[in-house]
């Protein structure tokens, strides 16, 4: 139970209490799951709107449970922000990623990797060595790998965090800016940022259908290509469930796409017909 701000016993809630003992028992479980190997990473393609073809893949880490079963990131990655097992847990990600992606770089493409980044990690001093040790470690081009941040996480960033960004990109390391239009952006700042590209949230892809293309969401679609166009950014589309959705974004000018109309998220092995 917990004291209220009247410092007294707030009444007892049992779902309340299950939810926060199964936060606490999660959280607590995370370093020896991340030493026992069981965090797992799925792979969705990125295809190219124009032709179909496969430009990228996102990683997406999950958890084999011993007895939860499999969990999905939204049960654990706050918890690991908050307790600070993000930064070994994205790290790890990161690698396990990177030496997938090589597996499926030969002569004719090089699929980039699409890998999440917390701000945690972010506002973390060793940032940029360890990503250049894992790039030299794994051997990817830096151009081959591509750092997802959220609006807000990238944001607030200054000083040495935003410095950091900067050094990566210099390596060569593109990023994205992910869930855009959820979030605040600042646009004098977003001018400045060292950013490759924007992710449409898929809240707003969600409200595309064909016939409604004066819809709300339509219309903030289209500003929204506009504006990271007039930037210079790509444009990646989430959320992308139907045939319809994808046609308008094509139209609407859209530079590539992500979702379960064309693959849901999935083992490596759900990646090589992709690569034909
Ligand atoms: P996100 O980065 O926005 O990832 C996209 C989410 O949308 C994924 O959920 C994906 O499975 C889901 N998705 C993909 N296509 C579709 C679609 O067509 N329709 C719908 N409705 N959903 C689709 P997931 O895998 O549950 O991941 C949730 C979030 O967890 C991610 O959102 C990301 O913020 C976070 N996350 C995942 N992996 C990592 C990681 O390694 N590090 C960090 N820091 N965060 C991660
Ligand atoms: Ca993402
Ligand atoms: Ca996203």
């Amino acid at each position: 139970a917990k004291v209220d701000g009247k410092n007294r016993w707030a009444s007892y809630d049992p779902e309340r209490n299950a939810r926060e003992i199964a936060r606490i028992t999660l959280s607590h479980a995370m370093p020896a799951a991340l030493e026992h190997e069981e965090f797992y990473v799925d792979y969705q393609p990125i295809v190219s709107l124009s032709d179909g073809a496969l430009l990228g893949v996102e990683a997406l880490v999950r958890w084999a449970h011993p007895e939860f079963g499999r969990l999905g990131p939204d049960r654990f990655i706050g918890l690991a922000e908050e307790t600070g097992l993000i930064v070994p847990l994205g790290l790890w990600v990161l690698e396990t990623a990177c030496r997938q992606a090589m597996k499926w770089h030969d002569a004719d493409r090089a699929p980039f990797v699409s890998v999440n980044l917390a701000a945690r990690q972010v506002a973390e001093p060793g940032l940029v060595a360890d990503v250049s040790a894992i790039i030299e470690r794994v051997g990817i081009p830096p151009s081959s790998l591509q750092l997802e941040l959220t609006e807000s996480a990238i944001m607030g960033t200054t000083g040495e965090p935003l410095s950091a960004l900067r050094r990566l990109v210099d390596m060569g390391v593109r990023i994205a800016i992910d869930d855009f239009g959820t979030g605040y952006s600042n646009l004098a700042y977003l001018r400045h940022l060292p950013v490759h590209a924007l992710k449409v949230a898929g809240s707003f892809v969600a409200g595309l259908r064909a016939g409604a293309a004066e819809s709300v969401d339509a219309r903030i679609v289209t500003a929204l290509v506009s504006l990271a166009h007039t930037l210079r950014l790509d444009v990646i589309a989430e959320g992308v469930e139907t045939g319809e959705q994808a046609e308008l974004l094509t139209r609407i000018g859209a530079d590539s796409a992500q979702g379960w109309l064309y693959a849901k998220p999935g083992p490596p092995e759900d990646v090589e017909p992709w690569l034909r």
